[in-house]
């Protein structure tokens, strides 16, 4: 675990020292979880975006985008739930000042569990070898029973309150937290106060107070600017159910315990996608997308054991099935995104607080319902962290020097080629720049002089650059230029003219987009 939290520093000063993600206001030592992105971020959040964005706006036909306004009418975060239930459940522990959320102190004690059991399997398993029978060995063997019952015990116990009618049991929750005996990870302390309901929206004001101003909140998700605006979509653009619409945005949450870099921020970006259904077609397209959204990540090549589905046990009072894509970043798997069946709550909602009618008219049955919806959100920065906790490596070349390597996957990579002249003579910088005034209509490129060749290929290394290319003296005799892999390291000659053909396709977002077909 230590090396692991390592890993994830040295990560995170990557992000710093590369230019991908800073600090807010750094030469003011920071804002608390609020990030900007680099020049070789905003690059790679852009390329994520404009997968999702194409996956799912190009590859439907029945899938449109909008572009809503971060203000909305505070009405409706009232018709949302927001105003009354945006809530998390905090605790503080007296000793260390630090702040938690309550239900991930539990959720964290459940983890510890589950852990221990999975511990005892693998180390059966390396004992038993092909022998080894999991399901036997989870209903005999005496300790991972004994974790079980805890867990399900606590499990039984954490529901309970989380369903509590009239909302969560906040003194449940805290008596859990002393039963089982849980510390503050600073002052190992069980010195705990009571748990607290803290709601997350951050608001301000709208006009001038002479004129009356309006409190408004900045939105806590962009899903309502989808909601409120089906009517004027699904009527302009005659869609017909099922459609969906599509939007990428920023999103506010004031969130108490903010830590791990930018996976809890407090201003993020989203994509979502609601997808309008016929009231009973639910489960269906809740099966469909989330086979889907798993497709969408592991096209990536990341590996299918870093992800999985966690289901959800507390469903929000509207949802009728749940769950989360979680991807196994350095501190355990984690939550990237979440399906959600959402029902007909939110229309309805809507269509009670602003009086009109929200309703699709069925021209097949020739009747009018309110539309059923099958959410699908994702984080663009925990999907812009999950990539660089997935490509980033620190190599052990074969004589014995180490380099900073980030294995993008090319289509997402900030920069796509690099050129470089061997030496700034001879025609070699004009010969690069040819080529990059050649290319650059069709993928990023950058032109690199500064430093041995050596040191130029470590540099675009740490970026990230699937492809670098140095023109030599050779070049200018017969127009090739060595093209050098990132991940192989290998080189080879190659006609300029061919560069683009050899590259364009491996750097495109199509590339990707074909592979989900
Ligand atoms: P969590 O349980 O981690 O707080 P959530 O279940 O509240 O997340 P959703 O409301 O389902 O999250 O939001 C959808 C997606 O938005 C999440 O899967 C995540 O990728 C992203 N997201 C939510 N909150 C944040 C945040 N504070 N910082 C960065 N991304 C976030």
């Amino acid at each position: 675990m230590a090396q692991q939290e390592d890993v994830f520093k040295k990560i995170v000063s990557h992000c710093k020292e590369y230019g991908f993600v800073f600090p807010s206001s750094d030469i003011y030592d920071g804002l608390g979880a609020v990030y900007d992105y680099g020049q070789n971020g905003v690059e790679l959040k852009n390329n994520i975006k404009q997968y999702w964005w194409q996956s799912m706006v190009l590859l439907h036909e029945n899938i449109v985008g909008i572009d809503a306004a971060i203000f909305m009418h505070p009405t409706t975060w009232k018709a949302s739930g927001h105003v009354d239930a945006f809530n998390d459940p905090l605790i503080d522990n007296r000793d260390s000042k630090k702040r938690y959320r309550a239900d991930v102190l539990i959720e964290d004690q459940l983890a510890k569990y589950e852990d221990k059991i999975q511990k005892e399997i693998e180390k059966a398993q390396k004992r038993f070898g092909d022998a080894f029978d999991e399901a036997q060995f989870r209903a005999t063997n005496a300790r991972v029973l004994e974790n079980q019952e805890k867990f399900d015990a606590l499990h039984k116990r954490y529901q309970e309150v989380m369903n509590a009618e009239g909302g969560i049991d906040l003194e449940g929750m805290k008596q859990i937290i002393l039963d089982e005996g849980i510390v503050c990870p600073i002052s190992g302390t069980r010195n705990w106060t009571d748990v607290r309901q803290f709601n997350l929206m951050f608001k301000t004001e709208m006009g001038s107070t002479a004129d009356g101003a309006s409190t408004i909140y900045l939105r806590p998700e962009t899903a309502q600017g989808i909601f409120v605006n089906y009517l004027n979509v699904q009527k302009t653009g005659r869609m017909k159910l099922p459609f969906g619409i599509a939007q990428i945005g920023k999103a506010f949450r004031n969130e108490i315990v903010a830590r791990q870099f930018i996976f809890r921020m407090r201003e993020f970006e989203q994509m979502e996608m609601q997808f309008f259904i016929k009231p009973g077609t639910e489960l269906d397209w809740f099966a469909k997308w989330k086979e889907t959204r798993m497709k969408w990540h592991q096209n990536l090549g990341f590996g299918a054991e870093n992800y999985r589905f966690h289901d959800h046990d507390k469903l929000a009072h509207y949802a009728n099935a749940a769950t989360d894509i979680e991807f196994h970043m350095p501190f355990g798997f984690k939550e990237v995104e979440g399906i959600h069946s959402r029902t007909n709550f939110d229309l309805s909602q809507h269509a009670k607080y602003s009086g009109k009618k929200i309703e699709y008219f069925d021209p097949e049955t020739n009747e009018s319902y309110t539309p059923y919806v099958i959410e699908t959100s994702i984080g663009v920065d925990r999907m812009f962290l999950s990539i660089m906790c997935h490509s980033y490596e620190e190599q052990q070349l074969p004589d014995g020097q180490t380099r900073t390597v980030l294995h993008l996957p090319a289509a997402l990579a900030p920069v796509k080629l690099a050129v470089f002249p061997l030496t700034k003579k001879d025609g070699m910088p004009e010969k690069a720049q040819e080529i990059i005034n050649d290319l650059r209509f069709h993928f990023n490129c950058k032109y690199e002089e500064k430093d041995q060749i050596g040191k130029r290929y470590r540099r675009m290394d740490t970026i990230g650059c699937p492809y670098c290319v140095t023109v030599d003296q050779q070049t200018l005799e017969d127009n090739t230029v060595t093209l050098r892999d990132r991940d192989t390291m290998e080189q080879r000659r190659v006609a300029i003219g061919d560069l683009r053909g050899i590259i364009e396709d491996k750097v495109s977002i199509t590339s990707l987009l074909k592979k989900l077909l």
